[in-house]
């Protein structure tokens, strides 16, 4: 069931997810950013808009305002936005004494750039500033950095536990979204969220606007949405995923079509490290365990790293 509306108010808009946006401003429309807040009226959907770097037209700022809604946006329009997004640990590191504890960043990385700089993670903890991170780059993780992701993600568990027993309030998704989920809470592209871009066309999210496949055009803001083959976006039409319990999992559909050609078909590298993820967080609930603390919760052992190892052998 759809429940949000990403309104996407310009082509340069930042991007919070793997895909890239574009360099070059494109506004949407004041007409077609009316029409998409009547929709989420109508359709009682919540709406996220995504912020350019630049300053919005105050006749955009004013029905903007007029409905209820979170702004995701780059660190020019931290004063604006509930989710801030940085293009580099060192650009959100390199504002560190203006960050705010009671907001959420977030951080997009490649893979090798995150292997060299997660350090100033470490820095973020002390002081209550918590980061989720984005990969840029998915497609490069290989088998051979299984064990220098487990090794990274095992040295940032063990800062993270310092810092909660030294009072800090943090956590970051890649090692602790699994702790406290019971099920899956993916993206939900397509099926609890849409996107209305630039152009006043439906995408299952940004990515697909960027990556101008004609078959992910959901329709128009005009003519009303329509979402083709709808079912292969949900959880149980994946399955891989239906039988998964790496719950944190983006379960990225754009992903999927990028990498495997299909939207429901998950590929390697998104397993391999959304299950080294969940491994981690297995080892910081059992270090709460010891400490009598979210007792009710439990990740069990597993023996596999892509669920479709298991898979095969049904
Ligand atoms: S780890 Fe793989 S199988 Fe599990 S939810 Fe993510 S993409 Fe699906």
């Amino acid at each position: 069931m759809l429940k949000y509306l990403v309104i996407l108010l310009n082509d340069n808009s930042v991007s919070y997810c793997h895909y890239n946006n574009k360099n070059v401003s494109n506004m949407m429309s004041l007409d077609t950013l009316k029409s998409g807040i009547l929709f989420a009226m109508k359709n009682d959907l919540k709406i996220q808009y995504v912020l350019p770097e630049c300053d919005l037209p105050s006749d955009y700022i004013d029905l903007i305002e007029s409905m209820f809604h979170d702004n995701i946006g780059p660190l020019k329009q931290s004063k604006n936005s509930e989710i801030i997004v940085a293009n580099s640990f060192d650009e959100l590191v390199s504002n560190i004494d203006m960050l705010d504890s009671n907001k959420r960043y977030l951080v997009r990385t490649t893979i090798a750039d995150f292997f060299n700089e997660y350090g100033l993670m470490k820095d973020l903890f002390k002081k209550d500033i918590n980061a989720n991170i984005v990969f840029t780059d998915v497609e490069n993780f290989t088998d051979d950095e299984i064990d220098k992701y487990s090794a990274v993600l095992d040295d940032l568990k063990q800062s993270l536990i310092d810092s909660i027993r030294n009072g800090h309030n943090v956590n970051t998704n890649l090692i602790t979204d699994r702790i406290a989920l019971e099920e899956m809470n993916n993206c939900g592209a397509g099926e609890t969220n849409i996107t209305l871009a630039p152009n006043g066309c439906f995408y299952p999210c940004p990515a697909f606007y960027y990556s101008k496949e004609q078959y992910y055009e959901l329709g128009n803001i005009n003519d009303g949405l329509r979402i083709l083959n709808k079912e292969l976006y949900k959880l149980d039409h994946s399955p891989l995923c239906k039988r998964c319990d790496a719950y944190h999992c983006k379960r990225c559909v754009w992903l999927n079509k990028k990498l495997t050609c299909e939207i429901n078909i998950p590929s390697r590298q998104q397993c391999l490290m959304a299950h080294i993820e969940r491994n981690t967080s297995k080892i910081i609930l059992d270090d709460f365990h010891k400490q009598n603390l979210l007792k009710e919760k439990n990740i069990s052992k597993i023996d596999y790293l892509d669920p479709f190892e298991v898979y095969n052998n049904i």
